[in-house]
């Protein structure tokens, strides 16, 4: 680690790339400068494609209504996007009976439960479900597993709003684990047994989790691809491509974060000696040396990528290592399409400075946020 040569005879099918920053930096950096030598910047990182539509979602409701407008749940779990919204006026809550009857209400991209849903329905107001469409996916298949009688063993992680609301929707058909304990510990039965899971765990638990489960009813079903969603298995290839070449990894997500843990742990499991997860840049110890990989989780905005590598101030600069291109896209929900239609003109404006149909596609999530401000 922290040889120049050896990085580049190393990174074999990542791709470098010229590495030019999105954002402009959030805090100048302030604290004693590090001597850092190398950062290596896992790409993709940061924002996918389900947090790309939460945001952007959100916002044009904040745009199109007055405001307060209420979101069921943590749009996504970062503290620094929840907060912006906050300031625009945005109120979070874990239970929709503290929603006014008649507010324009977003349920958050970790996907609700089918009653919360129908709850909300029945609020009276405008109501915009930005659920994931992968987490959609997943919901579509313990209905469909459930109804043909299966027992679903789900993996997933206790509490979390997506576990919480896809065991929901088949709540006598389902259980929850997490590791081979959990499996060994499950009774026996007579049905057929069927496996799903969080579509944010790490690759090395699912493997582990779904090999054990194989070992005790090996007729199981499975899904031909696992739930594991195209970004967090793009962000651990790519976390996996550096790790072994640096000195300390630093992964920028909340603690909430599920995609953001994982990575966490992957660098761990890679063996990489030092490893740190952070909130934002004011975080970063001040003996950090050598070459440094940096990545972040599926709901951390560039900018904090960009403010790490302000502090970081690498001497030799930063290499990017690209392992895919990510060109993912899902459309605004359909219920915010009209509204998006309503205020066309006004988003145009805003974004592209001129008066023309907006084209959602056409802003990312970063800039939306930016622009929050
Ligand atoms: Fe969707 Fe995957 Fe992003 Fe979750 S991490 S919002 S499932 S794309």
């Amino acid at each position: 680690a922290g040889d120049p040569g050896a990085t580049a005879m190393m990174v074999g099918r990542g791709i470098r790339t010229g590495y030019r920053g999105r954002s402009p930096p959030i805090m100048p950096p302030q604290s004693a400068p590090l001597t850092i030598d190398y950062v290596l910047l896992a790409s993709p990182r940061g924002f996918c494609a389900g947090v790309e539509m939460a945001i952007k979602a959100l916002t044009w409701m904040v745009r199109a209504f007055e405001p307060p407008v209420y979101c069921y749940h943590e749009i996504v779990h970062n503290q620094r996007v929840v907060d912006r919204f906050r300031a625009r006026g945005v109120v979070f809550v874990d239970d929709i009976a503290e929603v006014p009857p008649g507010s324009p209400l977003m349920l958050s991209a970790h996907g609700s439960a089918p009653e919360v849903v129908a709850q909300a329905e029945a609020n009276g107001g405008y109501v915009v479900d930005a659920v994931c469409p992968l987490v959609t996916k997943v919901h579509h298949e313990v209905r469909v597993r459930a109804g043909k009688g299966y027992r679903i063993v789900y993996v997933g992680h206790e509490g979390h709003e997506e576990a919480v609301g896809t065991m929901a929707v088949a709540p006598d058909a389902i259980e929850r684990v997490e590791s081979r304990d959990d499996v060994d510990a499950l009774a026996e039965t007579d049905q057929p047994v069927a496996l799903l899971a969080q579509t944010t765990l790490s690759h090395r638990d699912w493997d582990d989790v779904r090999d054990a489960t194989l070992e005790r009813w090996p007729d199981m079903w499975v899904p031909g691809r696992s739930d594991l969603c195209f970004a967090t298995t793009n962000r651990q290839h790519a976390l996996l491509e550096i790790a072994a070449l640096c000195d300390a990894i630093v992964v920028v997500g909340s603690a909430n974060s599920s995609n953001t843990l994982a990575l966490e742990q992957l660098a761990r499991d890679a063996g990489c000696e030092r490893v740190l997860r952070i909130n934002s840049a004011t975080e970063l110890p001040d003996d950090l040396s050598g070459t440094v990989g940096l990545t972040a989780g599926a709901s951390a905005p560039e900018e904090l990528v960009q403010s790490v590598i302000d502090r970081l101030d690498p001497t030799h600069g930063v290499d990017e290592i690209r392992v895919t291109d990510e060109d993912e896209y899902f459309p605004p929900p359909r219920a915010l399409r009209n509204l998006i239609n309503g205020v066309s003109v006004g988003l145009s404006m805003a974004f592209g400075g001129i008066a023309t149909e907006f084209d959602d596609r056409s802003v990312d999530a970063s800039e939306v946020l930016v622009a929050l401000e």
